[in-house]
């Protein structure tokens, strides 16, 4: 059975394809607060941030519950952070996406079994990073979960996206060695300090393994202007690159248990180089790279054969 033979209007299946997303775009959410936080993702049930009363499921509707009852909490009437909403309309708009970039875009006589997993792939990959980046955005580090067991899914179905075995290995170790090697060693022994840190390096090694080497490139290409615009926006905005509230928090706990004579936040201190302040100017801001890592790799998902045709044709998948 093929996709048309199903029946369904397209427009059906857009609607159906948003809703998919903004669900899972609300599960992104969980995964986003309780993994740095080291809880459990399935108990206990969503509850209240600010009373931890339990959440009716009619209040947990993605982005509809949050409108309705215009961004507070039923219970306690705490504001709760425009973010869930921003993160469950990004879902479904790239739950729609895949169904109409990737899916749509398969030839006609592709079976309904194939199509299904091509979109449950992509969209899954596209969660993993949607999380990731917003991970890496506020606590400026990369959950190994996500980009190695995203990388061995990578690695484990090439044909998916049309590569072989070999493409998605070689470019695993494209991705890994390629940034690993000039950002993270050479990098740190030419200016003392990380330019990116070894969860970027993670990242990469998983764009590789789904795209292939081009993946790659184009990652760490487009993610680095992306982030370069992101910079001069945000230094014609606010005069200045702000680090992430939590990453100051955490920081200022471990020195005040240090301070307190506890050996290990000293040993902590030591060793991680978040948990000392930034220097003053531009070039010693900390920007968290995996964010534009995760853009750039959604972006080549869904539009790639497109990019490499006019801008690249050397990168062609
Ligand atoms: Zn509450």
């Amino acid at each position: 059975m093929t996709l048309a033979e199903l029946g369904l209007s397209p427009w059906v299946l857009r609607a159906f394809a948003f809703a998919w997303g903004a669900v899972w775009g609300s599960f992104v959410n969980v995964v986003v607060w309780r993994v740095p936080r080291g809880e459990s993702l399935v108990r206990p049930g969503s509850h209240c941030p600010a009373c931890g009363k339990p959440v009716a499921p009619l209040d947990n509707i993605p982005i509809v519950s949050w409108l309705l009852l215009r961004g507070r909490a039923r219970c306690c009437g705490a504001r709760i952070t425009p973010r869930y909403v921003v993160v469950e309309a990004i879902a479904g708009v790239i739950g729609l996406a895949v169904y109409e970039v990737i899916v749509r875009g398969m030839p006609a006589e592709t079976s309904l079994y194939h199509a299904g997993v091509v979109f449950l792939a992509d969209f899954g990959l596209a969660m993993g990073l949607l999380a990731a980046a917003f991970i890496d955005a506020e606590h400026m580090y990369l959950p190994d979960p996500i980009t190695i067991g995203g990388t061995l899914v990578g690695l484990a179905t090439p044909g998916l996206r049309g590569l072989h075995w070999m493409d998605a290995i070689v470019g695993a170790a494209v991705g890994f060695v390629g940034v690993w090697l000039p950002f993270v060693v050479l990098y740190k022994l030419v200016r003392g300090r990380h330019g990116m840190g070894l969860g970027d390096a993670k990242l990469t090694m998983l764009a590789g393994a789904w795209f292939g080497w081009p993946g790659v490139v184009f990652a760490v290409f487009a993610g680095a202007l992306q982030a370069t615009l992101a910079t001069i926006v945000m230094l014609a905005v606010r005069g200045k690159i702000e680090e992430p509230e939590s990453v100051k928090k955490d920081r200022e706990e471990l020195q005040k248990a240090a301070a307190e004579g506890d050996a290990e936040a000293a040993k902590l201190i030591e060793q991680d180089p978040l948990a000392t302040a930034p220097g003053e100017g531009v070039l010693a801001a900390r920007l968290p790279f995996g964010p534009f890592l995760c853009l750039a790799m959604i972006e080549w998902m869904l539009a790639g054969p497109w990019i490499a045709e006019r801008w690249a044709p050397w990168l062609a998948p």
